[in-house]
């Protein structure tokens, strides 16, 4: 959102701030849920992973049946998360079977009730699912978290020390930048 001035500032943000939103850009994950029918008699156990590792193919990861629904959840990412969701979720939940028959043959395809795509790359107020630091450009995630003029913080999981990328790494940067906020107007600290 910052990189893409969808958020505007009076005055602007310094160039220091928007050189490091752009060096921070995000990257996408994309979960393909598709739930089979007697997926209890495919083999595999609740929490499993399955990784399918294709030789010049795009590469799936599997988790099974979490929490033993009756579900198979794909996961891709990286530029192929971008195609698939530009493709949409019937080209997903089609790359995701065929993947299924792949490792549990043909009859599987028969089982498939219902599915879905998540899709934060068209969430307009999202883009994405994590940001990455571009090659070289790591310490952008220390510039811009640097409050600019007492007036305006930064905070999320890109901003979250080891816990990048994470909800519980985004939830403490947060909290830690709400109590900077609060010290600097002098509230009692909660
Ligand atoms: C498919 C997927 C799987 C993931 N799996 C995991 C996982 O297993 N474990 C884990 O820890 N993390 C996971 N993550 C990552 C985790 O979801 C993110 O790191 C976390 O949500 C980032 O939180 P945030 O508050 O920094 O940003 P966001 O969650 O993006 O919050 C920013 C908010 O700002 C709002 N916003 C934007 N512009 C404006 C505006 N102008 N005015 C007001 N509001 C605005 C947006 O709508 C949004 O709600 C996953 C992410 C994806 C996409």
């Amino acid at each position: 959102m910052l990189a893409f001035e969808d958020i505007r500032f009076a005055p602007a943000l310094p160039d220091t701030h928007m050189q490091a939103a752009h060096d921070l850009p995000m990257g996408l994950l994309t979960k393909i849920p598709v739930e089979i029918d007697g997926a209890e008699g495919l083999g595999v156990a609740p929490w499993d992973d399955l990784l399918m590792e294709r030789p010049a193919r795009h590469d799936l990861y599997v988790l099974c049946r979490p929490f033993g629904w009756p579900l198979m959840v794909g996961f891709v990412g990286g530029d192929f998360a971008w195609e698939i969701e530009a493709a949409g979720e019937a080209a997903a939940v089609d790359f995701m079977t065929d993947r299924l028959e792949d490792m549990f043959g043909s009859a599987i395809r028969r089982r498939v009730r219902r599915s879905a795509m998540t899709n934060w790359a068209r969430e307009r107020t999202v883009r994405g699912a994590y940001a990455a630091a571009r090659p070289g450009r790591a310490a952008a995630r220390a510039r811009l978290a640097e409050p600019l003029g007492d007036r305006v913080w930064f905070a999320g999981e890109a901003l979250a020390g080891p816990l990048i990328q994470t909800a519980g790494g985004a939830r403490l940067s947060g909290e830690a930048v709400a109590a900077a906020v609060a010290a600097r107007l002098g509230a009692p600290s909660a």
